[in-house]
């Protein structure tokens, strides 16, 4: 017999068990009988691949039984179990994604404990709710022994081989003592492990047994007519495939009939998942054939940008060992994702305009990665575009759609006026803001990462184009600006020419400006041009970038740039290249970029406020 111990941040899940941070201790149950059915559907499918492995599979279930005078109640199941490596891996240590970003979380007490808890299904470790100490025995098909591991949840666990294990896991909890006051019921109770496998697992495929009777109907709540189908059994059923304590914030069904067969159950999330954005984060939904249960994770069934739906998909006409590959190239399959996909947005358009409030919510949390959509989804690009909210000029503290900003449009504005950034606040400041502002412009901010990528990508909503404030030409002036400011820089021309020369390797232009109004200067891109966020951005992920040359734009009503136009008609020169670099610099600085040579930028503005002494 061997001690180990446990993993850290194994171990302090173990004491949030131990001191029962959540209320809910029933819950434990459906966690064992869960892992339960997961390894029950892992053999049969092993099975299906492995025509020469020798177990038996005619009898797959669960079996729960209670020892009231011993206080025991133990989970068993026939299925795939778990080599000693398994268990070491699996028990002994959370190699689950997001648990060190949920244990920094839990430290850092942001959020109160229960809301954590809902978005990581903590699983196993639950036991330690309920018992003060737990027995696992498992055999996994290959292997010769079984295992037995122990433990009361405290800092190590022990393993040990042993000659007769059947196949499959056992789970035995050897329960704290029952207790009113502190809410922890009798488990070994018949009638009490009935109420709890009825509530949490009724819909799971496989028999759940107790004294030798079924006491779960087993019945797939997506064959089930709609109207017989409780919220409650919806929601257990989510929090079964997803791991996620919380209920759904939607629920989808759909049918097709006809010559390709499917059902899909589908759920939008209240929370993002954990893994949202992280590259080992799980995707896809259930598949099935004809309810048997095929792949977790389908990533062929739902695209990337929607991996926060979870769900099944049922189909009745593929071959129960279908492989990824052969998903990829089924033009069945695609034809299902399609509609999958469509009715997925379109489930969140209703909810947009049905539920506002939850709409809002569920965009802060899963929008971004919605986003990504615009990039990768052309043929649904209008739907997406359509349930995407942004932050606006409009209001401080709510999101506009685009719908709505178009409606607010104002008569001749033939454009949707956007600005990328790292923040509202440095989008709100930035210098290229200041004449949509003067002119009333609405101009949407947009500061996620992803946005400074479809944005270069999505040509038009509505039929309305969208345009970066600090790209390109901004056409904002009337006909008489215009000519006003034709003649402004045909007066200036010379030292236009003069100062793109004296600042030649950084900026390829220098231009007057109608998008300023109390800066003095602001540095813009051409319209293909990529903006300086996503140069850092590239930058940060390592990535080497030729020198982008911009335009820089000057306000020739500035007292700055009035002087400066002023001392060159009188013939001055020298004095006029520091003046020329220190605009330069202060366009860059206005905007949150970075000054090549600050030391250089600090002596010049030094020298010209000693000037002024
Ligand atoms: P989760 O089920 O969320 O992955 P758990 O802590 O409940 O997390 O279980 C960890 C892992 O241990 C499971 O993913 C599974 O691989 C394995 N496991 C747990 N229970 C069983 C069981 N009854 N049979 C086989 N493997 C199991």
């Amino acid at each position: 017999m061997e001690t180990l111990a446990f993993q850290s941040e194994a171990r302090q899940l173990l004491q949030l068990m131990i001191h029962s941070i959540y209320s809910n201790k029933d819950t434990f149950l459906r966690e064992l009988v869960s892992n339960a059915s997961d390894a029950l559907d892992k053999l049969r499918l092993e099975s299906f691949r492995d025509k020469d492995m020798k177990v038996d599979v005619d009898d797959l279930h669960i079996v729960i039984e209670s020892d009231p005078a011993e206080r025991t109640l133990t989970v068993r199941d026939n299925g795939i179990g778990m080599t000693r490596e398994d268990v070491v891996r699996l028990i002994g240590t959370i190699a689950k994604s997001g648990t060190a970003e949920f244990l920094r979380q839990l430290k850092d007490q942001q959020s109160s404990t229960s809301d954590l808890i809902g978005q990581f299904g903590i699983g196993f470790y639950s036991s330690f709710m309920v018992a003060d100490k737990v027995t696992l025995v498992t055999r996994f098909p290959h292997a010769e022994k079984g295992v037995r591991w122990e433990s009361t949840g405290e800092s190590t666990y022990t393993i040990e081989d042993v000659d007769d294990a059947p196949q499959g896991t056992s789970v035995t909890l050897h329960l704290k003592p029952s207790d009113d006051e502190d809410r922890l019921p009798d488990y070994t109770e018949p009638a009490k492990i009935r109420e709890i496998v009825k509530r949490y697992s009724d819909f799971i495929t496989w028999p759940v047994r107790l004294g030798g009777e079924e006491i779960n109907s087993r019945k797939a709540l997506w064959a089930r007519p709609a109207s017989e189908v409780t919220e409650e059994e919806y929601s257990e059923f989510y929090r079964h495939i997803s791991h996620d304590w919380n209920a759904p914030l939607e629920t989808i069904r759909m049918q097709a009939e006809g010559t390709f067969e499917y059902q899909a159950l589908l759920f939008l999330p209240t929370q993002a998942p954990m893994d949202l954005f992280m590259r080992d984060g799980k995707r896809g939904v259930q598949l099935y054939v004809k309810r048997v249960f095929i792949m977790d994770d389908c990533a062929e069934l739902m695209p990337e940008y929607l991996r926060f739906v979870k769900g099944v998909v049922d189909a009745a006409d593929l071959s129960l060992n279908v492989s990824r590959e052969i998903l990829q190239q089924d033009r069945q399959i695609q034809l299902m994702r399609r509609r999958l996909v469509k009715k997925v947005l379109s489930s969140i358009k209703s909810l947009q305009s049905s539920r506002p409030d939850d709409y809002a919510k569920f965009w802060s949390e899963v929008g971004a990665a919605l986003k990504e959509g615009l990039l990768s989804d052309h043929d649904n690009r209008d739907a997406i575009l359509e349930v995407c909210s942004f932050a606006s000029t409009h209001s401080e503290d709510s999101l506009t759609t685009l719908a709505d900003y178009v409606s607010r449009m104002k008569e001749g504005q033939e454009h949707i006026y956007f600005m990328t950034g790292d923040s509202r606040t440095a989008v709100e400041h930035s210098p290229h803001m200041e004449a949509l502002r003067a002119k009333g412009f609405e101009v949407l901010i947009l500061t996620d990462p992803i946005d400074e990528m479809w944005v270069d990508a999505v040509p038009a909503f509505d039929g309305k184009p969208f345009q970066s404030v600090a790209k390109g030409q901004v056409d904002l002036e009337t006909e008489e600006e215009k000519s006003a400011n034709e003649a402004k820089a045909a007066e200036f021309g010379d030292l236009l020419t003069w100062m793109a020369s004296q600042l030649e390797e950084n900026v390829k232009e220098v231009r007057l400006s109608s998008r300023l109004t109390t800066s003095p200067a602001c540095v813009v891109g051409d319209a293909h041009d990529i903006t300086p966020t996503l140069e850092k951005m590239y930058k940060a992920m390592g990535q080497e970038l030729p020198k982008i040359k911009r335009i820089l734009e000057l306000n020739p009503t500035h007292p700055l740039v009035e002087g400066l136009h002023k001392a060159f008609g009188a013939g001055e020169r020298d004095a006029l290249a520091d003046t020329a670099e220190l605009l330069y610099g202060l366009a860059l600085l206005a905007e949150g970029g970075e000054l090549a040579d600050p030391s250089r930028f600090v002596k010049l503005v030094a020298d010209r406020v000693q000037r002024t002494f």
